[in-house]
């Protein structure tokens, strides 16, 4: 299916053409106007069927660049997955001029400090960092729109659960969250049945 016919602004189509995007994915076809329409969805979907502009390009199109509010905390289980997520979401809001930042466990705290005085619109982290930064008081997530935990299963197996119960409880409960795991264990479904708001399902 084209871009053009999923609701997507001039920005966005701008930055899609300029990826070298010439058709939306399976995923990005379903997920994508269910993410424009605010549900909560649960994704059934492996690493390069193109999940992260599924989710990245919605999230890009609902950013208000007037305010320097964390809007969107994409939550992924490794540094190399949450670099790669930011670099895309950069990419696809560069037009908008969306700021996406990213920050990750065993590197230099104080310069991820003074990134984020940046105010990005848009961060990615692990789940450790993300937390010793919620408790700093260096990332504030009371006016976030999005949630997105992105291969959710890895992030459990990782032990990651707890960390992530802790940020999910510092986010607003009006938030719309989108959940993407290349299997679907039970936890999973508890953390949809949780934390989440009549999920919608979407497999590939
Ligand atoms: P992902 O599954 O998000 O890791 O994406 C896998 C790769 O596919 C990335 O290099 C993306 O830049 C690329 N990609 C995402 N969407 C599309 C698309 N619609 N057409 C071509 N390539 C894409």
């Amino acid at each position: 299916m084209k871009f053009s016919e999923l609701g997507l602004s001039e920005d966005l189509l701008k930055a899609i053409k300029r990826s070298g995007y010439e058709e939306a994915t399976p995923i990005q076809e379903e997920t994508i106007p269910l993410v424009i329409q605010g549900k909560d969805i649960i994704g059934q979907a492996q690493t390069g069927t193109g999940k992260t502009a599924a989710f990245g390009l919605p999230i890009v199109e609902d950013t208000d660049t007037s305010n320097g509010d964390i809007q969107a905390l994409i939550i992924s289980p490794t540094r190399e997955l949450a670099i790669q997520t930011q670099e895309e979401l950069y990419k696809l809001g560069k037009d908008k001029k969306v700021k996406a930042q990213v920050v990750y466990g065993g590197a230099d705290i104080r310069r991820q400090i003074n990134n984020l005085k940046n105010h990005p619109q848009v961060l990615v982290g692990t789940p450790g960092r993300l937390l010793d930064h919620i408790n700093r008081r260096t990332v504030k997530l009371d006016h976030l729109k999005t949630l997105v935990l992105d291969e959710a299963d890895e992030m459990l197996n990782m032990g990651f659960l707890d960390d992530i119960e802790s940020i999910i409880n510092k986010t607003p409960a009006d938030r719309q969250t989108l959940l993407f795991s290349a299997t679907m264990p039970p936890a999973i479904k508890k953390i949809g049945v949780q934390f989440m708001t009549d999920p919608q399902h979407v497999k590939i």
